[in-house]
């Protein structure tokens, strides 16, 4: 089955009872036994829930993955898969990284003895030099947020697996539709479905995808022992989010690619981090493991000061100024001062964030009107 059509179709059937073709929210804590222990499947809500399930085995099937588990957000199924390791193990993480992701590696599980280091892999050779005995699990985003850089899923996999390491993806920048990991070699997905896949900016959610059984039990064992599951109207929502991603993604991309060519003609722009210009480092990756190019991208000002950067981010009009990204609507936002405001200045500009980097979710809004609302922001420099 193709991608478009799993989006609509997998994992949903029509509801036993009545037929309804949308799965139903069962808001329900927990379900009736005729006997002790005699039950359909369904004991108590933390466990088990049927829109859950659907959602579950939605997500799967389109990461083409073996088992989904949801979670209340990324960060949460993100914690999951940090559970799965043990006081002395070690991680190398992808060092352009998701500041919160930054923040619970950090400041939460480095005091429970687990290892942390953040490295450049743009070169996956560099994991070659890295892994260590101690080494169990390599964590990268690609595209990378914010700079947009891009990293070699299956080169990183087969180092990760020469070493018997576990590689994990953070795909929520690219989405299934432009990139699925574990065809590429990747043993762990994971998404903010909070972003692309709910794709309306109206829930939170996270979701993990493996193709281990083992993985995917001990998962469940977190999922279900630690309770950070999303709700039933929650896992409606992104449900109901999946069935228009391709739409969504082909109009986001549409989109970016005229704005990011406008970007990089404006006099006052310094630098565009978009992987579909032939001359981006990441280029012939990005085109050989992902579908298309994706609508995130960042830019920097020739006027490289954060109130030169604060004057365009308050004069936006239809360009939204919010954490996030992902949704209809496009987004604007200054990583220095919002989503990586919590790694220290001077590691952020070692890691290339500048103070004057903006980034961009473009929405699915009419291109030409984007770029219209960009122009005259620019012009309040
Ligand atoms: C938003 C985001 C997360 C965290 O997800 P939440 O749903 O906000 O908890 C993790 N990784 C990336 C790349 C994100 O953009």
């Amino acid at each position: 089955m193709q991608l478009a059509t799993k989006l609509i179709h997998a994992g949903v059937e029509p509801d036993p009872t009545t037929g309804a073709i949308m799965t139903p929210i069962y808001q329900t804590s927990t379900y009736v036994q005729e006997a002790p222990g005699k039950h359909k499947g369904y004991e108590y809500a933390r466990t088990q829930n049927p829109t859950r399930t659907a959602l579950e085995n939605a997500i799967a099937a389109i990461e083409n993955g073996k088992f989904g588990i949801a979670f209340s957000s990324g960060m949460a199924a993100t914690e999951a898969i940090m559970h799965t390791l043990q006081p002395g193990d070690e991680v190398i993480v992808s060092n352009d990284l998701y500041g919160g992701t930054y923040r619970l590696f950090t400041r939460v599980f480095a005091k429970y003895g687990i290892q942390f280091r953040f490295l450049d892999l743009q070169n996956p050779a560099v994991l070659k030099e890295a892994i260590s005995a101690a080494t169990q699990l390599i964590w990268i985003e690609t595209p990378t947020n914010p700079l947009i850089r891009i990293i070699d899923i299956a080169a990183c996999a087969n180092i990760a697996h020469a070493h018997r390491v576990k590689l994990c993806v953070d795909n929520t920048f690219a989405s299934p539709w432009l990139q699925n990991p574990l065809d590429l070699g990747a043993d762990i997905v994971v998404h903010s479905a909070t972003k692309y896949l709910g794709g309306h900016s109206d829930v939170v959610l996270g979701v993990v995808v493996v193709n281990d059984a083992q993985l995917a039990e001990q998962l469940h064992f977190i999922q279900n022992s630690a309770g950070a599951v999303p709700g039933p109207h929650d896992c409606w929502l992104v449900l109901r989010g999946l069935k228009t991603l391709h739409v969504r993604m082909q109009r986001h991309c549409e989109n970016a690619r005229q704005i990011a060519h406008f970007l990089r003609e404006h006099p006052a722009v310094k630098q565009v981090n978009w992987c579909g210009f032939p001359d981006h480092p990441g280029y012939f990756i990005a085109q050989k493991q992902m579908r298309d190019f994706g609508a995130m991208m960042s830019f920097t000002l020739n006027d490289d000061r954060l109130e030169t950067a604060h004057r365009v981010l308050s004069s936006t009009r239809i360009f939204a100024l919010a954490e996030s990204l992902g949704g209809v609507e496009s987004l604007i936002g200054h990583p220095a001062s919002m989503t990586h405001a919590s790694i220290p200045r001077e590691e952020r500009i070692k890691s290339g964030l500048s103070d004057s980097l903006i980034r961009l979710s473009v929405g699915i809004e009419d291109v030409q009107d984007l770029i219209a609302d960009l122009k005259q922001a620019l012009e309040k420099i």
